[in-house]
């Protein structure tokens, strides 16, 4: 048995991670949560990928470590960080919703339409589209939900 969880590309350094584990049980906990050893497995599951995973990919993982965590547990972890503000939900064409759990606030999104990854785009200048976007349509916006779809680096190789 994997004692430990496969080590996928983080964008976070061992240290960063140990605070956003240690700042999302303090939230669990503020907020009357209580922080079982599986749940701060699934807090390192979501937090070591930058893949914007779905529930099932983090119960995959979560599994090598802590074999008797369901993903109703799972599910349930992410509702409470969602409600909590500190996990975004990504609803891309693939039906299933991801998860990012470094970067909650809303942010746009690169989806490859072969493979299925998802990337962070970093982008300037969303806030003018935000403000040209509340002149034009008279809406006090909210929020925004920004999405780019194509064919990742290596998708475009294999081509
Ligand atoms: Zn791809
Ligand atoms: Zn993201």
């Amino acid at each position: 048995m994997k004692t430990q969880m496969d080590n996928l590309a983080t964008a976070l350094s061992p240290e960063a991670l140990e605070d956003r584990v240690a700042t999302l049980q303090q939230k669990l906990s503020d907020s009357g949560h209580r922080t079982t050893p599986q749940r701060i497995n699934i807090l390192r599951a979501l937090l070591t990928t930058e893949t914007h995973p779905t529930a099932e990919e983090i119960w995959d993982r979560v599994r090598s470590v802590s074999p008797t965590t369901t993903l109703a547990t799972v599910y349930k972890t992410l509702d409470t960080l969602k409600e909590l503000g500190e996990v975004m939900e990504l609803d891309t064409r693939d039906d299933s919703r991801h998860y990012d759990g470094l970067h909650p606030d809303p942010h746009p999104h690169a989806v490859c339409k072969r493979c299925g990854r998802i990337d962070d785009v970093d982008l300037d200048g969303l806030d003018t589209l935000q403000s040209q976007a509340t002149k034009a349509s008279g809406y006090r916006i909210e929020e925004q939900d920004v999405t780019f779809y194509g064919l990742c680096a290596r998708c475009q190789q294999e081509e």
